[in-house]
């Protein structure tokens, strides 16, 4: 249970890279189970707000709040803990574990020793969900190192749906991928937000129509579009003009 119904909350954010304003003045808010995409040209600042939220990335000014708490000046493991995974566009995965030592691995970051010892169940439970969810069941036995790039994308997924969490931040999932591994791409996101919420960087207005809630739209810093659907989002003019101009 939640207590609210947006469970991102950022106002006024401000980044300041040596006098350059990466990201100047943004607001933006995610309801709880939506899939909500984070759009915009290169260069936009879409990577460094979900930066911030991670707290990786330190504002000059504004909030961050995440189910009503302040994230600003917290550090970067209690965000983790507070229930917030975010993926790479290159997937972090270990190359020389099996699909499955890196689930186990990862779920077992969200308990302590003892717990562990008392709760084998509770964490084998959740990597035989993962292995399901990400269609990885059949090479659950297979170094991470030797899958495809998409299938390192949905492990990596996999590993942060181990760790339960309420946000799921992705930095441009699809980017290289098929058209087929798009599609599992998305319905696994949907999938997803079953049990979480998703804030999703993407470029590829394709993938966006066919899985988005609702879509935020930036450039240079700012926000272009405040959430809207994406029928919405298509008609709006300067969004066009943005995106017919890269
Ligand atoms: P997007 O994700 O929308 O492509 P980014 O958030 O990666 O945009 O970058 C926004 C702007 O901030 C870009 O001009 C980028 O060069 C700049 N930038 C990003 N990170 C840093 C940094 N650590 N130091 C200086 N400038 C940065």
């Amino acid at each position: 249970p939640f207590l609210i119904d947006e469970l991102l909350k950022i106002r006024g954010l401000e980044v300041d890279f040596d006098g350059f304003k990466a990201v100047d003045g943004v607001d933006l808010d995610v309801k709880v189970n939506e899939v909500h995409f984070l759009i915009g040209p290169n260069g936009a600042g879409k990577t460094t707000v979900i930066d911030c939220v991670t707290g990786m990335t330190k504002p000059t000014e504004g909030s961050i709040r995440f189910d009503d708490v302040e994230l600003r000046g917290k550090k970067e493991n209690s965000i983790v803990k507070m229930g917030i995974g975010r993926t790479f566009q290159t997937a972090s995965v270990f190359e020389a574990l099996t699909v499955e030592e890196n689930l186990d691995l990862a779920a077992s970051f969200r308990f302590s020793m003892l717990k562990l010892l008392r709760q084998r169940r509770g964490t084998t439970d959740a990597v035989e969900r993962a292995l399901e969810d990400t269609g990885l069941t059949d090479v659950r036995d297979k170094p991470a190192g030797t899958l495809s790039h998409g299938q390192k994308q949905w492990l990596e997924i996999g590993m942060l749906l181990c760790q339960d969490p309420k946000l799921l931040l992705l930095d441009e999932p699809v980017a290289g991928m098929s058209p087929e591994e798009r599609t599992r791409t998305g319905d696994l996101i949907r999938l997803t937000a079953e049990r979480c919420t998703v804030l999703c960087v993407e470029h590829d207005m394709d993938f966006l129509r066919r899985f988005a809630d609702r879509v935020t739209v930036m450039d240079e810093g700012k926000i272009l579009k405040a959430a809207s659907t994406v029928a919405e989002v298509q008609a709006d003019e300067r969004v066009q003009e943005i995106y017919i101009g890269k």
